[in-house]
């Protein structure tokens, strides 16, 4: 074994496997895979091992795909040729009109990743899978790609493949401590020696916290037990001239497969159970937990109900192992927040149809910063400070509950909550507030007409509508009020903090006291990586610099990661997260100056307070540090304050608002208002796959400046022009709004992809913003996009029709 190598993969099963086969792909052969007992003697072993192409959004679906292509790949190779059924299709099930919306969605939204979904009625699903009966079943969702693979067979593949290309696969070699060194390369100690490695990678699988803790991080991932069995030969099935699909029930909540002339029937059931909490025993190898078919009788009578052969048939074998689940649902692939030079690739939940697509893009971020799709997705810097043990097993119980029932637009399940709130949050709720989630903080997304208002969750207008739009207007023509927790907010000091900003940013960082900026940051490839607004704090703050770096509420994690790296050894710059002591007040309308001034000593008309300003004052007594910004495009203050002073502050405001009919206002009012400006979402629109030209911030680059990081990669970039352009659309439909991800069209050609859509109040347009084709992003062209399986027309307009002049934020 060698004791120097560039990648330590720790783990073998499909996780660590893929990893180390797709490093090699991706040209580094110097690594090795390090595996405590036997590859697969983990979870892989026993899986069920279905292959499927279904993803919520593009990025999974693009990795399934990748899953799919390899192992078709690896199952012809002539020389080691593996077992995967492959293409044998499979049916997601829906009894209600709404599954079906989603179903839809996702499948206008799988096209403009190649890959074609179909939704079709019940009819149609007994004629594709002849085992089943139709009662109460409305129709499902065909994934042509749908199939199974040979779990064992697969990861053999892949380390096979990986040695021939010069990795090393140590097997009955246990990790069993790992040091960081002042260089931030690694130590890798295991019974059989020390192995010096430049990065580490975490693909323990229900052992991830194990090896997590010898690097002094926990991960957000629980084990749950999870069940299926494998039924005596079904005559059905023997006559059949083709394989059954898989098969999928949101309905009750269990999945089948053929295997051999019988079915494989797994369960997610209510009466769930987590694993391993209280530790693993080590001599857990190629186990599984005992059976308990009693705990599943919940689901079993669905199954039953709607694959009525089943009841003829023995059970021959039960299998019950640990599968891992994060908070989301989705794995954690990529680097581990606070770490250097160490990633994991754990979480997985559906590792083996999964896995193949997971290590694709995991050894691209290794090997070259950044994977070919944006992955935020799965990123493991997605959770913050909540992200911990007792909160991780409540969400895994949950999405182990509602395994197949995909989250409708706004919906927020209650498992874990609250985690993050302030002062504010019982006040605002007693107010009528209705909470969404965002990265944990409990975030006002409306306010109820009445304590008894309740949504219908779905993918087409519903009874919020008119509630937004009371907010809107209320915002529109007087003064409204919200809370926005857990922004992101970083005060860097130091005497090079300009400098070192003015690297990190694409565009002019202000040196100005008292001024806001807003500006990107690029990575090395030229493309997008974050958007943060900078406040110069006023003079007399600090000796040196002291600014304010402003940035998505899920972006702590990330962005802390990017620019402490990026900090130069003699640099003097200090970065401290403010993010969960402060909290901002948006006031916002035509009458925002009215109210503040009312509470605020000192002179906040425009030309003493201008609009892209920053100002400490006292909120009646709460200190505040005020900046004149705007996301809504109505004149508007975002005033931070300390959490402690929240509710003095809250009060204040409350109180000097009564004379000028204040309101409160909520997050799905803001965003409706902010595409009739045109702004963007981080992960909405700023992703990696496109660079600052192609997303219209152009004017926020200065190409003229000495150096910046993603410079020379951007002026490639420019040379070669535009793969995407990002435009705003007008919809020509009143009773749903585009959702993200649904497919842009001329005639049958995908032309682009919507990335968000909502209702305009001020402008009555129904708008969206996608990444079109260059050709398509002129102004005035006609499109439609597919929005739950019907094509409405579209028009590209300018950005931002709301106030194009910006007059009512400078008022
Ligand atoms: C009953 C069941 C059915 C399933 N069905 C499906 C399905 O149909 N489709 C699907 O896609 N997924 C399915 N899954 C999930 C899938 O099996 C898992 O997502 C996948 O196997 C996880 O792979 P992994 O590599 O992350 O973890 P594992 O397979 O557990 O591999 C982790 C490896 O790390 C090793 N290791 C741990 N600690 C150390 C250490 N300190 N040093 C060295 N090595 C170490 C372990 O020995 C182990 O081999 C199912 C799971 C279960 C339980």
């Amino acid at each position: 074994m060698k004791t120097r190598t560039k990648v330590v993969v720790i783990g073998g099963g499909i996780a660590g496997c893929s990893t180390l086969y797709h490093l090699t792909q991706e040209g580094w052969s110097d690594v090795m895979l390090l595996e405590r007992d036997e590859l697969t003697s983990g979870t892989t072993w026993h899986s069920a091992a279905q292959v499927t192409n279904f993803g919520m959004t593009q990025t999974m679906v693009g990795l399934k795909s990748h899953s799919i292509k390899l192992y078709q790949e690896l199952a012809n190779d002539p020389e080691y040729p593996i077992n995967y059924h492959h293409g044998d299709g499979g049916i997601r099930l829906a009894n209600t009109e709404a599954q079906l919306d989603g179903y839809r969605h996702f499948a206008s939204m799988a096209r403009g990743m190649g890959v074609e979904f179909e939704v079709i009625d019940a009819a149609e699903c007994a004629r594709r899978h002849p085992l089943i009966a139709t009662d109460g079943l409305l129709g499902g969702l065909w994934d042509p790609m749908d199939g199974d693979i040979d779990p064992a067979q697969l990861c053999q593949a892949l380390a096979r493949r990986a040695r021939k290309a010069g990795a090393e696969v140590h097997r009955h070699t246990p990790v069993t401590a790992l040091r960081q060194l002042k260089d931030d390369t690694w130590e890798v100690e295991t019974p059989k020696g020390t192995i010096h490695a430049d990065i580490v990678v975490n693909a323990g699988g229900y052992r991830v916290n194990e090896v997590g803790a010898m690097m002094g991080v926990h991960h957000p991932v629980a084990s749950m037990e999870h069940q299926y069995f494998l039924t005596e030969e079904i005559p059905a099935i023997k006559d059949l001239d083709h394989r059954v699909p898989l098969l999928r029930c949101p309905i009750s909540d269990y999945y089948s497969r053929q295997e051999k002339n019988g079915l494989l029937v797994g369960f997610y059931e209510q009466d769930c159970k987590t694993w391993g909490m209280d530790g693993i025993d080590p001599k857990f190898v190629n186990a599984l937990c005992p059976d308990d078919l009693d705990r599943v009788t919940d689901v079993l009578e669905g199954a039953f109900e709607r694959m009525p052969a089943l009841m003829e048939v023995g059970i021959h074998t039960v299998v019950n192992g640990p599968i891992t689940y994060t908070i989301d649902g989705a794995p954690l692939v990529g680097p581990i927040p606070g770490k250097r030079n160490a990633y994991c690739i754990i979480g997985l939940r559906a590792g083996l149809g999964e896995g193949g697509g997971h290590g694709w893009l995991l050894a691209q971020q290794i090997v070259h910063g950044e994977a070919c799709y944006d992955t935020w997705v799965i990123d493991p810097r997605r959770f913050t400070t909540h992200g911990n043990v007792e909160l991780t097993a409540l969400k895994a119980i949950e999405d182990y509950q509602n395994e197949f029932r995909f989250h409708f637009p706004h919906e927020h399940r209650p498992a874990g909550r609250p985690i993050k709130t302030t002062p504010l949050t019982p006040v605002l709720a007693a107010g009528g507030a209705e909470f969404g989630v965002v990265n944990g903080w409990e975030r006002v997304e409306y306010i109820k007409p009445t304590p008894e208002f309740e949504e219908t969750l779905g993918f087409r207008f519903n009874e919020t509508h008119d509630v937004i739009a009371a907010e809107v207007a209320a915002v529109q023509t007087g003064v409204g009020l919200t809370e926005v927790n857990g922004f992101n907010r970083f005060e860097i000091t130091g005497a090079d903090a300009h400098d070192f900003l003015d690297r990190m940013f694409c565009g002019h960082v202000t040196r100005k006291k008292g001024r806001v900026g807003l500006g990107y940051l690029l990575n090395e490839q030229g493309m997008l990586k974050s958007e943060a607004t900078v406040a110069n704090l006023p003079a007399g703050n600090a000796s040196s610099a002291r600014i304010w770096y402003g940035s998505a509420a899920a972006s702590e994690f990330h962005d802390m990661d990017w620019l402490a790296a990026h900090i130069g050894d003699k640099e003097d710059v200090t970065i401290r997260s403010l993010t969960n002591d402060w909290t901002i007040l948006v006031l916002a309308g035509p009458k925002a100056r009215d109210v503040l001034a009312a509470v605020a000593r000192g002179d906040w008309s425009a030309e003493a307070f201008p609009w892209l300003s920053v100002r400490e004052a006292f909120v009646g007594i709460a200190p505040a540090m005020v900046m004149a910004v705007s996301f809504s495009g109505e004149l508007a203050y975002e005033i931070h304050v300390p959490n402690a002073q929240l509710y003095a502050a809250y009060l204040a405001l409350r109180q000097a608002g009564d004379t000028h009919g204040l309101r409160l206002f909520g997050s799905r009012a803001v965003d409706s208002m902010r595409l009739e400006k045109g702004f963007l979402h981080w992960k909405s629109e700023i992703l990696t796959e496109f660079d600052p030209f192609e997303t219209g911030l152009g004017r926020f680059v200065k190409m003229e400046k000495r150096a910046f990081i993603g410079k020379a990669a951007l002026e490639a970039r420019l040379a070669a022009g535009p793969s995407k352009r990002l435009v705003t659309l007008a919809v020509d439909c009143t009773d749903r709004w585009a959702q993200p991800g649904a497919s842009v069209m001329l005639g049958d050609a995908v032309v682009g992809t919507v990335t968000s859509g909502d209702w305009g109040h001020r402008t009555g347009l129904n708008l969206a913003m996608a990444f079109v084709d260059p050709e398509q992003s002129t102004v005035s062209t006609q499109v439609e996009i597919d929005m739950l399986g019907t094509r409405y027309p579209a028009e590209v307009i300018p950005a931002g029709p709301y106030d194009p002049d910006f007059g009512r934020v400078r008022a």
